[in-house]
């Protein structure tokens, strides 16, 4: 019963929205002006807060770019559900969209724009798919995460998402693509592309980075909008920082002199705040610096929902440090 409240709910809201016309011929700023209009009629049908639809949203955008088994989506909104799971486990025809049918193969399928088809290539029925399914739990954060782990079942995916909530709600827009290079370019710096290279400490290993070369208290900024999720010791990276974006790259930084004064666990950042320092430390013990020339080590890991690889950060820097320069 509530499903159809909701549904006609959404139809009246839906009315003048044309069914999605191809993303690639869309502009960035058309394209987040889309999302946000989807995301905020759904929160006003599921109750669930537009900042959480959007967090979940980029989360499965970074999914389809780090996964070759999802192809990229179609429309402005990037929730990925198989033809089989949206139409039905059983259901013979892999492209129903008729939703009583669908319900009958207890297939996912919703109609969210009321034009009486739940069509996998029509956003507004696979993010109303979605809100709807979260509203089952409840509203406030606490429930939208239960239902979040019923769904990935992994802890890793709500804190990712989490993060990325927090971070559209902070912000209050999608718009935040922005990118820093992580050494203020006035300083000395250099960096060549050294992704791959043998290591000689701690064993066989190889260089999962780009090095920057810069003096000691260089500062070292964010390159992105992101949270840190990781900041302590370790005795390869010595005094080290990890932070994870809005594309679920996690960027990670490396032999640190010391940490920007106040940056804990958890906090928000922005491209070009101070994170940290450059120093030499690691390679031993808490405390352990000065067994090679100070810099950053700089590192980049894509995540695909349930492991994480290191890739080149090197075409990312160089292109970081191009805009900058303009
Ligand atoms: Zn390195």
């Amino acid at each position: 019963m509530r499903k159809k409240i909701m549904t006609t709910l959404v139809f009246m809201l839906f009315i003048p929205i044309a069914q999605y016309a191809d993303a690639a011929d869309k502009s960035s700023e058309e394209i987040y002006e889309e999302r946000m209009s989807l995301y905020t009629k759904m929160e006003t049908v599921t109750q669930i807060p537009w900042y959480w639809l959007a967090g979940v949203d980029a989360y499965e955008k970074g999914l389809r770019r780090a996964r070759n088994d999802r192809e990229e989506a179609k429309g402005v909104i990037n929730i990925y559900y198989s033809p089989k799971e949206w139409s039905g486990p059983l259901n013979p025809k892999l492209d129903e969209d008729d939703p009583t049918a669908i319900s009958m193969f207890d297939g996912l399928g919703l109609d969210g724009n009321g034009n009486g088809k739940a069509s996998l290539e029509e956003d507004a029925d696979v993010l109303f798919t979605f809100a709807n399914y979260l509203a089952e739990f409840g509203f406030d954060d606490t429930n939208i995460k239960l239902g979040l782990w019923e769904y990935y079942k992994r802890d890793q995916a709500i804190n990712i998402i989490t993060g990325h909530a927090r971070t559209y709600r902070k912000y209050g827009t999608l718009d935040l693509d922005e990118h820093a290079f992580p050494v203020p370019l006035n300083y000395n710096y250099s960096y060549q592309s050294t992704w791959g290279d043998t290591r000689g400490w701690g064993g066989r290993r190889i260089h999962e980075g780009t090095d920057i070369f810069a003096g000691y208290r260089t500062p070292a900024r964010a390159t992105s909008y992101g949270v840190v999720e990781l900041k302590g010791w370790n005795k390869y990276g010595g005094w080290r920082l990890g932070i994870r974006d809005l594309t679920n790259t996690y960027h990670y930084y490396g032999h640190l002199n010391g940490y920007e004064e106040g940056l804990e666990k958890g906090d928000i950042v922005a491209p070009g705040d101070t994170i940290g320092y450059v120093g030499s430390t690691g390679y031993g013990k808490p405390g352990t610096e000065g067994k090679f020339p100070p810099h950053l080590h700089y590192g980049m890991y894509r995540d695909n929902g349930y492991s994480e690889w290191s890739f080149d950060p090197y075409p990312s820097l160089k292109s970081w440090e191009k805009a900058e320069r303009q």
